[in-house]
């Protein structure tokens, strides 16, 4: 009987990884600007061109990479932000699995340029569907610059996928915000077509919020604050007579990543029974810091699910806590809070 097991070639493990990792031009935005501030950036530019389909570019002025370095950023499985499995359960980065450029690279037209501040020259890399094509000498200045052109031009089906621009431009703002409402002390800028779509300096968490949306947003925000054990929270929610029909701007984040958490979600609703207009949800922005070691954020590749060990005492000091600020912003007018 023949053996008839193969291992499969690199790139096409990398295209297979790519399906989960790469679903649209936003997931590209988001893996990009985390590596960004993984590196250590303080000014973040996204550039995209018709919604990210032709062009996605991330410049930042973080620690950038070496020659050698940014050769290997583009292999699967190559991360310098964990060594150990211990390291899963105390991590303070936001990449880990050393898969995003690989998949990226596996399915896009990328160039990269990068230099280490103790470099004069710098290099760049071209690849393309995970072939290097060209790597070189070149002049930029420190830090990374990554440009994605014509995502999925490998894989028809996938491009065909796309949704209209409208509906992938609002998925890469969507982006855009969680990571910028996480790092409210990081330079945000982002261009579209050419025309520019958000401007933001450095500031705290409510100028962060009134910079993405809007000067009229200050006097909506009742700030939430608590310290236990388990968890620290911080951030704002907003008052109940601003809450909205629609969606409206929920933001969950722990230990500073964007999460999606159906039952810390009912927890807030549940602290805001009775006040809210009718069909109306509340908005929020919510900072939880706990214990790395207490989630395990290994459960999904785009890791926007944790699991808490202890979820039921997270619901209960959550409603509590935002129940008591709702309370205290009826009979006191609203103190100021700087995070
Ligand atoms: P991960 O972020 O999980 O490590 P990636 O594939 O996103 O995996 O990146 C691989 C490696 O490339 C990172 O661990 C990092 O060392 C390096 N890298 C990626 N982007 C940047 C960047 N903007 N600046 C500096 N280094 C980067
Ligand atoms: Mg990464």
């Amino acid at each position: 009987m023949a053996n008839i097991i193969k291992l499969l070639p690199d790139h096409v493990a990398n295209q297979i990884a790519a399906g989960e990792v790469v679903q649209r031009p936003a997931s590209v935005v988001k893996e990009l600007l985390e590596n960004a501030i993984d590196a250590g950036a303080t000014s973040i530019k996204l550039i995209i061109k018709d919604a990210g389909k032709t062009l996605i570019q991330i410049i930042d002025n973080g620690k950038g990479m070496s020659e050698t370095d940014a050769r290997m950023s583009f292999e699967r499985h190559a991360t310098s932000k964990i060594t150990s499995a211990d390291d899963l359960f105390n991590l303070s980065t936001k990449g880990f699995r050393g898969e995003a450029l690989a998949s990226i690279a596996a399915v896009a037209h990328v160039e990269l340029k990068t230099r280490i501040h103790k470099n004069e020259v710098g290099t760049r890399i071209e690849i393309e569907g995970s072939k290097i094509i060209t790597q070189e000498p070149c002049a930029t200045p420190v830090g990374t610059s990554l440009a994605v052109k014509n995502l999925f031009f490998n894989i028809p089906a996938r491009r065909n996928f796309l949704k209209s621009n409208n509906v992938e431009l609002r998925h890469i703002i969507d982006e855009f915000q969680r990571v910028a409402l996480a790092h409210s002390q990081i330079v945000f800028a982002m261009f579209h077509n050419d025309g520019e779509v958000f401007q933001l300096p450095a500031g705290n968490l409510k100028q962060r919020i009134v910079g993405i949306f809007g000067g009229k947003t200050n006097e909506k925000l009742v700030p939430v604050a608590e310290e236990t054990d388990i968890v620290t929270i911080q951030g704002f929610v907003v008052k109940p007579e601003f809450s909205k029909k629609t969606r409206g701007e929920q933001f969950f984040f722990v230990n500073d990543r964007f999460i999606k958490n159906a039952y810390l979600n009912h927890a807030v609703s549940a602290a805001f029974e009775g006040l809210l207009p009718d069909k109306t949800r509340a908005s929020y922005f919510l900072y939880l810091t706990v214990d790395p070691s207490t989630i395990d954020i290994n459960i999904h590749p785009t890791k926007t699910e944790i699991k808490f060990d202890d979820e039921h005492s997270l619901y209960a000091i959550l409603r509590s806590t935002i129940k008591h600020s709702l309370g205290q912003f009826n009979i006191a007018p609203v103190l100021d809070f700087d995070r």
